[in-house]
């Protein structure tokens, strides 16, 4: 075969991700316009909301700008305060801790399990202090953390369970979705996301008595959604808050996908399969290692990784894979050794799983649109690498 040139698409490489696009959006985002309402909480924001609510069984959900802005509106409703601790995964996109660190608290890293990449619920109670005031589990690759044990340990010292369930959409854990388990959980709409609207998230909320609160600090600190709904006769500035509300412009097009959710999700899994079949092999001879999902876990095929053997191998790969225009990815760098995360975070015990493990690890293509053919392509490559 020609290099630089696949027989399978219309594109020259195998990109790394394509935004999610149905060819609905077009007509809803029209129609936004038609109504005449572009700024927030219009009707495609209602019909969104209650798609969440319905799909989720929360209380609430509240569309935000971003999935950054949801675990913010989180923060302030775990009223976090200058010198509280959070414990979270070091292995996690740098707004997991931000979002806190706004509030003036410290990240407490705490190492992952190395078969799920998540935070390894056996090290959280050690990690517990008289000023812990939240547990954040991000469920990478929309592998659901161990959740029982998380909210267990929550519930005996009395802390907010916020999930950065950013990767989560569509994915369960024992049968509840990722971002209705914990207090709080946050969404991701971004291009990268299973589901996109360009930028943007989503606030779930389990207990309706956070409601009020959360919909105050997302309009600016004002009661505008109640004025909305015709509940006061004028809105005033109730609290501090910032504007968290996207535009129907967004919402309307991330609404073409929920229509389509599942036949997106089945698309992204019957790729995932394939990988994972035609990289067993490889698996199997001990030159890879494949993910693992435990047992409850639904996931959502939001990523394909693999395991290399190192950091120099997992490099070398990835540069193989760039000469037959596949594009893969490495992940995180590791919060606690970053510059940021040296100075508002500390890591509690020892780092044996965080960054041996995200140093060795690769994503593979993956999104709503990649061909069978494609991903056969990159499997035959990756076993070329091996000599398989
Ligand atoms: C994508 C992502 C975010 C941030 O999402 P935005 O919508 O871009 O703010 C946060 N956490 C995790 C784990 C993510 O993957």
């Amino acid at each position: 075969m020609q290099q630089g040139k696949l027989p399978f698409t219309g594109l020259e490489k195998i990109r790394f991700n394509v935004p999610p696009f149905t060819g609905k959006e077009y007509e809803y985002v029209r129609q936004a316009v038609e109504n005449k309402q572009i700024c927030g909480d219009g009707a495609f924001t209602k019909r969104v909301s209650r798609w969440f609510e319905e799909k989720t069984g929360t209380a609430k959900c509240l569309m935000t700008t971003s999935c950054t802005h949801a675990t913010e509106l989180a923060a302030l409703l775990c009223g976090i305060e200058p010198g509280d601790e959070v414990i979270m995964p070091s292995f996690t996109f740098v707004s997991t801790a931000n979002a806190f660190v706004l509030r003036g608290a410290v990240p407490v890293f705490v190492d992952i399990r190395p078969d799920t990449m998540n935070i390894d619920e056996k090290l959280i109670e050690a990690a517990v202090t008289e000023k812990t005031k939240a547990i954040v589990p991000v469920h990478y690759a929309g592998v659901a953390c161990e959740m029982d044990t998380i909210l267990e340990i929550a519930k005996r010292h009395n802390l907010f369970v916020v999930e950065d369930a950013a990767q989560g959409v569509m994915a369960s854990y024992k049968g509840k979705a990722l971002g209705s388990i914990g207090d709080f959980g946050c969404y991701s709409f971004h291009e990268t996301k299973n589901y996109s609207m360009g930028e943007g998230g989503a606030l779930l909320i389990r207990d309706p008595k956070y409601v009020e609160k959360a919909e105050i600090f997302r309009e600016k600190g004002t009661d505008r959604s109640k004025y909305y709904r015709g509940q006061v006769d004028k809105y005033r500035w109730q609290d501090f808050g910032s504007s968290y509300l996207p535009s129907e412009l967004n919402v309307a097009y991330l609404y073409a996908q929920l229509e389509l959710a599942e036949e997106i999700n089945a698309w992204r899994l019957a790729r995932w399969q394939e990988y994972y079949g035609l990289l067993t092999p490889l698996a199997k001879a001990g030159k890879i290692e494949l993910p693992i999902v435990p047992e409850g876990c639904v996931h959502n095929a939001h990523m394909f990784y693999i395991k290399t053997a190192d950091e120099q191998e997992c490099a070398a790969l990835k540069e193989f894979l760039e000469e037959y225009d596949v594009v893969a990815v490495t992940h995180y760098v590791p919060l606690h050794s970053a510059p940021a995360g040296m100075r508002y975070g500390r890591f509690f015990g020892e780092d044996v799983y965080t960054t041996k493990e995200s140093e060795r690890l690769l994503r593979l293509p993956m999104y709503y649109g990649l061909t069978a053919e494609d991903a056969a392509f990159v499997a035959e490559k990756i076993r070329e690498f091996y000599g398989a």
